[in-house]
């Protein structure tokens, strides 16, 4: 839950989480439907359908346990080496290093050199007996996020006070590196085009051949193109959206019909038991002025 979504969002929703199912047996037995549902608003839902495949897996052939090797552990639906290892030392107690962008970040800066420079392999390696001596690997483990999240944070870290500014080498430099990439945001231009009724509902279709969110119930949508003339469509407004580091101008546009293409199926724009994502629901927002 917590990848590229801050601690602050995630809490009300692990903790729902964690109420709906009380063991890995009960989440492996939810349905897909369900779990989106919960997980609702979080994005990236490539997630939650991998936790469920992983759940079912553990439950069948793993006896409802983690396995203990790295190998067994990747093998999971969306688990990569960062999970693999963290859960490792995490639930397994291995003395091993989770390298995230955060861990990164902070090697980069006690040697003072950019990630690019660094063989992260070797410099685990080579330091084995520092990084991975300790008898709290878990603990370890939790510490080194931490102090990435909190102390030797990505801007502004807290050198003054932190336990290793004597032997940084990013604090003591006079020439710093500079790590941060700055992601170059991509603006895109959509036109959407609503159905609505006047029972306060709205026609979504999968039929989108959208390259983001195209597993999901959307209006119809199109790149904005200059020759289409939308005449039988009224223009509701111009917004704008971001997605990762895409940020979109959308432009909204509306019919009233009682006819819709046979792909096509109607929803509530006021209550839905399907998942419905931010992306859908603030077109909802938008359009609930018309009705
Ligand atoms: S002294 Fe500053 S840069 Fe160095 S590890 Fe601590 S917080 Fe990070």
């Amino acid at each position: 839950m917590l990848q590229q979504t801050q601690v602050r969002t995630v809490i009300p929703y692990f903790e729902n989480f964690t109420k709906e199912f009380k063991s890995l047996n009960s989440l492996s037995k939810c349905s897909e439907k369900k779990i989106l549902k919960l997980w609702e608003g979080l994005g990236y839902y490539r997630r939650a359908r991998n936790l469920l495949k992983a759940s079912k897996i553990l439950v069948k052939d793993h006896n409802s346990k983690l396995p203990k090797t790295f190998e067994e552990i990747k093998k999971l639906p969306g688990i990569g080496s960062y999970t693999a290892n963290a859960l490792l030392g995490l639930v397994h107690e291995k003395p091993v290093i989770a390298l995230d962008g955060n861990v990164k970040r902070v090697f980069s800066r006690i040697i003072n050199k950019t990630v690019e420079q660094i063989n992260f392999d070797k410099l685990i390696k080579i330091n084995k007996k520092k990084l991975l001596g300790s008898k709290r690997n878990s603990d370890f483990v939790e510490a080194v996020m931490e102090f990435g999240a909190l102390i030797c944070k990505p801007k502004d870290p807290k050198c003054e006070v932190c336990s290793l500014n004597k032997v940084c080498k990013y604090f003591n430099s006079s020439k710093k590196i500079i790590n941060n990439r700055i992601k170059m945001i991509q603006i895109k231009e959509y036109d959407i085009f609503c159905y609505l009724n006047k029972k306060k509902q709205i026609a979504l279709t999968k039929k989108n051949k959208l390259g983001f969110l195209n597993e999901f119930y959307l209006p119809k949508i199109k790149v904005t193109n200059d020759e289409f003339k939308s005449k039988d469509w009224k223009f509701l407004k111009n917004y704008k959206n971001f997605i990762s580091n895409k940020k979109l101008s959308i432009n909204l546009y509306y019919k009233f019909s009682n006819k819709i293409p046979q792909s096509f199926t109607w929803y509530s724009v006021n209550n839905n038991k399907e998942l419905i994502p931010s992306f859908t629901k603030k077109i909802f927002n938008q359009i609930s002025v018309l009705f």
